[in-house]
């Protein structure tokens, strides 16, 4: 029959409208909010959810499952007297990997000793070229380079980060990626335990 395809859509169109609203509804009587709050938004966006299931961008904003990946950021863990110790040693690697080479690093000497320092002096980060793959991440022997959840950043400009905006405490990469963290964590201790117990069993050089 001709325009049973409209009537079609237009009948699943207007089963969202209806939805929407009846769901909206039952939300107010049980006293919750449906629109800008956490609890809305996930289930908004959840198979649960009846009607309109879009967000009010940029006011609203989907909550970013684990394992989403925007421009990677360098961890530091905060010692004493919020010191950062930047666990990035400049090896390179990730510089190495990436595809589109958008990872620069500066490396320096210590001026006393003349040896490599090996926290990096400069490091910068293409925004605008990385494609987000991950392999950085990835290939980092040392959990230094981690993968942002933060994608909005749109600009007139070019961005490329340097270390004042690439680097972020250990508490955000906990607080973004709980489960990677908690693994990495367990990953890192069983290795510096097993360093340990290595350097203890080493037989004690004799006495001259
Ligand atoms: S971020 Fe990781 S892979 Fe890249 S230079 Fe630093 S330690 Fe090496
Ligand atoms: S995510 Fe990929 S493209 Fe971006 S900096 Fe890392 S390796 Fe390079």
């Amino acid at each position: 029959m001709y325009g049973k395809g409209i009537l079609k859509g237009l009948s699943v169109t207007w089963k969202r409208f209806w939805d929407t609203y009846t769901e909206d509804i039952s939300w107010m009587l049980s006293g919750k909010k449906r629109y800008y709050t956490e609890e809305g938004i996930k289930h908004r966006a959840s198979k649960h959810t009846k009607g309109i299931f879009t967000v009010q961008y940029p006011e609203e904003q989907l909550i970013q499952p684990e394992e989403f990946r925007y421009v990677p950021f360098l961890v530091y863990d905060e010692g004493a007297e919020g010191k950062k110790e930047v666990r990035c040693t400049s090896c390179g690697i990730c510089a190495k990997v990436c595809p589109p080479q958008c990872i620069w690093i500066v490396r320096s000497n210590d001026p006393n000793t003349g040896r490599p320092i090996p926290e990096p002096t400069e490091f910068y980060i293409d925004a605008d070229v990385c494609m987000n793959c991950g392999f950085c991440a990835e290939y980092c022997p040392f959990d230094a380079i981690i993968m942002d959840h933060d994608f909005d950043i749109a600009s007139y400009t070019r961005n490329v980060y340097g270390m004042d905006k690439l680097l972020k405490p250990a508490s955000y990469y906990k607080n973004i990626r709980p489960e990677n963290y908690e693994r990495n964590d367990a990953e890192r201790k069983a290795k510096e335990a097993a360093r340990a117990a290595k350097a203890a069993a080493k037989p004690a050089a004799p006495a001259s």
